[in-house]
């Protein structure tokens, strides 16, 4: 399985901005985004003008690393965006939203998407009762998602690193069972990406 092997800070410092792939470490003070605002390497000091098609490409890396989806998967969403009802840029956003790793992490099951990309890939994960060990997989309104051994220890240690993460109101969740039941699928003010991406649209609408 292809992957990111990018330092994970250094790709939030080159968005400029907190992208949130570190875990635990992204919520403290010692988060590199936060500590350091200029770009990354030798010449991340020197503020480059970016071109029209620049920005819109700089929009898709932050929303491809963010949600940790490479190019050719990251166009399969789009394509599926465009073909739904609405607006394309935030049926992309949805459906990153909704892929099963991501909600593992929104429910606090994970301190990282990668992390949660894990537990999903190592069958801990139940979707209306049935495993599912598939992290791109993406869930419906109404659809249950469950942890199967909600009582480890590993667990709980994840579960007390993620404590103060606030679960996203679409989702509701009891952190005593570790089920969720999507109640609703999350429109664009839920999601707390900060991209534009109606620039991701335009770049792949050339
Ligand atoms: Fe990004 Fe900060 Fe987390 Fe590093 S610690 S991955 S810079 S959010």
């Amino acid at each position: 399985m292809a992957r990111y092997t990018d330092a994970s800070c250094r790709l939030c410092r080159r968005e400029g901005q907190k992208l949130f792939l570190k875990g635990s470490r992204c919520y403290t003070d010692k988060c590199a985004a936060a500590r350091r605002t200029q770009g990354p390497g030798q010449h991340g000091s020197k503020k480059k003008k970016l071109s029209e098609y620049g920005v819109q490409l700089r929009e898709k890396q932050k929303a491809k690393v963010f949600y940790g989806v490479l190019e050719s998967q990251f166009r399969k969403y789009f394509d599926m965006a465009s073909s739904k009802k609405g607006k394309t840029g935030e049926n992309l956003l949805q459906l990153l939203e909704t892929r099963l790793d991501n909600i593992v992490y929104r429910m606090g099951l994970a301190t990282s998407r990668a992390e949660a990309r894990q537990i999903v890939r190592h069958g801990h994960i139940t979707v209306n009762g049935s495993k599912v060990n598939i992290p791109s997989y993406i869930v419906s309104k109404n659809d249950t998602v469950e942890l199967k051994d909600a009582g480890s220890e590993k667990i709980k240690a994840i579960m007390e690193q993620t404590a103060g993460r606030v679960v996203p109101s679409w989702i509701d969740f009891n952190a005593d069972t570790k089920k969720a039941t999507i109640v609703e699928l999350p429109k664009r003010e839920d999601i707390d990406l900060d991209v534009q991406e109606h620039l991701i649209v335009e770049l792949y609408s050339k």
